[in-house]
């Protein structure tokens, strides 16, 4: 009587270890070609392409003229500081926008944290704490947009239940659609830059 249950288990077991292994090989084949941050390669700043331009005769800081993103200091330190910097510069418009949009629905925002998650683009906590791709730095301003309506429209509701829905779309600057097709087809190119 005990050995069926464990059979059936070890079976359950097996199968979600070959759906696993699928799953991640078909994602590891449509994985993009890695567009590592270096002098002279172009890296979308919010949607509109910037130039890296690494300056051996400037020290310390990194700052954007036109559409070039200045990096000075050692070669090798130029990864890191870049992504501080983007970092940085997604936060700064990050921030008001979820505090904006919360505003709206009357519901406090605990913490917005901006980390390194390649599984989603934001997450959104019961108790009000927020989290952030820092890749979404790359995004255009509309799937920014779009991706904190909609992690703000679950402090309301922690489901993906029409008045959800509903919430979001008011919630969103413009059509859902367009952005949310936007992750659809692009979405996956967000991990290229940087490594
Ligand atoms: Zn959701």
């Amino acid at each position: 009587m005990l050995t069926a249950p464990v059979r059936m288990a070890r079976a359950t077991a097996v199968d979600f270890a070959h759906a696993q292994a699928g799953w991640i090989a078909a994602r590891l084949k449509r994985l993009p070609e890695r567009r590592p941050f270096a002098d002279g390669a172009d890296v979308p700043l919010f949607g509109t392409p910037h130039r890296i331009r690494h300056r051996t005769d400037a020290r310390g800081t990194v700052w954007r003229e036109a559409n070039e993103i200045h990096v000075a200091g050692r070669p090798e330190h130029l990864p890191r500081r870049l992504k501080d910097w983007l970092t940085a510069e997604l936060r700064e418009r990050l921030v008001p926008l979820v505090q904006a949009k919360a505003a709206q629905v009357e519901r406090p925002v605990r913490r917005i944290t901006v980390r390194d998650t390649r599984s989603r683009w934001g997450s959104c906590a019961p108790d009000g704490r927020m989290s952030f791709s820092w890749r979404l730095v790359f995004a255009p301003p509309e799937v920014l947009d779009y991706l904190v309506a909609h992690e703000v429209a679950h402090l309301v509701h922690h489901n993906h239940s029409t008045r959800f829905w509903a919430l979001a779309r008011e919630l969103c600057e413009g059509p859902i659609e367009a952005p949310q097709a936007w992750l659809k087809a692009h979405g996956e190119t967000l991990l290229q830059y940087g490594g």
